[in-house]
């Protein structure tokens, strides 16, 4: 159900192949140990950057090849269909550069964008703290301003990239007494006096993603690394944000999508008595109800993309893609591991991994009872 889409032109074709192939190349045969290690070494980093995997959107006076959010959304795909979408260059290229690239002034363009686009820079944007994930608007974490410096003072937690990355996207409060009216998004570039992180999180899944806990303890940022306006973060990151829920939705579509497809695979192979499993009803009605409800997934984030490509995507809209398509994938990821039996809970299996990667899906970027909260408004 990728394929074929009239979203798609032809000449998203070439990228959709090359990322598919750089996936299957460079990640599929080494996901096991970067799951083992818990990080993604730099020089992948560096390889998807010289493969134009990173930031295609960026503009070329930037160093980017100046795509659309479509070719930004075949990588999400492709990525997500390798069922292995613990490298988080999402974070990276849909969140952090987008960010740069929205809100960024000609200097911090020039001086980010083309190093993000090659991996050389590697980004990570911090909201979460220990007392403050859904509610944004709660962070402690402070810059107060001290003559061309913000003095940046609090700590972050659950930072996807948060060991390898250099450009630290910190959502703090420049006037805490605004509540979210005094928010600014302030980047710290690594090393820094002051800026630790803290050991890697262990998690239930997407383990070869470096998750982290992240300490600003006085660190001096020139006030020329302000991202936007000050005290304008808040809105400048809800105005982002149904663009991040979006590549989110895709994601999971993809990785759902990649569930499926292999698990009617694996049951048209699987025999029980005496006949593959596939000829039994339940897995039949089993599987057309996801299949029909991967095309209801797919129709509804094609219109939103398409939404999204006019500028007229909703908070609201964006939110019931990322509720449904995640809850989705959870589903899907659940069903088809049941019919892989006991081998869909053997660690070594793909299934078994998608199973655990896809639960923080319907928790980060917005938790699903916050979707379901957007949506609420509007009624
Ligand atoms: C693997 C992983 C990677 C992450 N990466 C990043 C990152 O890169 N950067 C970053 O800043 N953060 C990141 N996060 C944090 C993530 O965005 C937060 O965990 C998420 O926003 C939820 O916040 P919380 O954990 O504080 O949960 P809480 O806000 O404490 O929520 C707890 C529960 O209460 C529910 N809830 C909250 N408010 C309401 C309400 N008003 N009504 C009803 N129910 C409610 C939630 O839905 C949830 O079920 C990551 C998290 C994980 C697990």
């Amino acid at each position: 159900m990728m394929e074929n889409r009239a979203i798609y032109g032809p000449e998203y074709e070439e990228l959709r192949r090359n990322a598919r192939r750089f996936f299957e190349t460079e990640l599929l045969p080494n996901i096991d140990q970067w799951e083992e290690d818990g990080i993604v070494p730099k020089d992948m980093w560096l390889k998807a950057g010289a493969m134009g995997i990173l930031c295609p959107t960026v503009p070329e006076e930037y160093g980017g090849a100046g795509g659309d959010f479509l070719h930004l959304s075949v990588i999400d795909e492709e990525l997500g269909y390798t069922g292995q979408a613990s490298f988080t260059i999402q974070t990276h290229t849909d969140i952090v550069a987008a960010y740069v690239e929205a809100l960024g002034t000609e200097e911090q363009k020039r001086r980010w964008l083309p190093r993000m686009v090659t991996g050389e820079l590697i980004g990570a944007v911090a909201m979460t703290e220990p007392q403050a994930g859904s509610d944004l608007k709660a962070i402690t974490t402070t810059a107060r301003r001290d003559g061309d410096h913000y003095i940046l003072k609090g700590q972050k937690t659950y930072i996807t990239n948060g060991i390898n990355a250099d450009l630290v996207i910190v959502v703090a409060k420049t006037a805490p007494e605004l509540g979210r009216k005094g928010v600014s998004l302030i980047v710290v570039e690594a090393p820094v006096e002051g800026f630790a992180r803290g050991k890697r999180l262990k998690k239930m899944g997407m383990k070869a993603s470096d998750t982290a806990e992240l300490f600003f303890d006085d660190v001096r940022v020139p006030v020329t690394n302000l991202l936007g306006e000050e005290n304008a973060g808040f809105r400048q990151v809800m105005h982002e944000i149904p663009k991040e829920r979006l590549s989110i939705a895709t994601i999971a579509m993809a990785a759902a999508q990649k569930a499926f497809d292999m698990t009617v695979a694996y049951v048209k192979d699987r025999q029980v008595f005496g006949k593959p499993l596939i000829e039994f009803q339940n897995t039949q009605f089993k599987l057309a109800e996801l299949k029909t409800h991967l095309a209801v997934g797919w129709a509804h984030l094609d219109h939103c993309i398409a939404k999204h490509l006019k500028g007229k995507l909703t908070s609201d809209e964006a939110a019931v893609a990322k509720l449904f398509n995640t809850e989705l994938q959870c589903r899907v990821v659940d069903e088809c591991l049941q019919l892989h039996g006991g081998w869909g809970y053997m660690a070594e299996t793909p299934i078994a991994r998608m199973y655990t990667d896809a639960r923080v899906r319907r928790i980060a970027g917005g938790s699903s009872e916050i979707m379901k909260m957007l949506i609420a408004r509007t009624l």
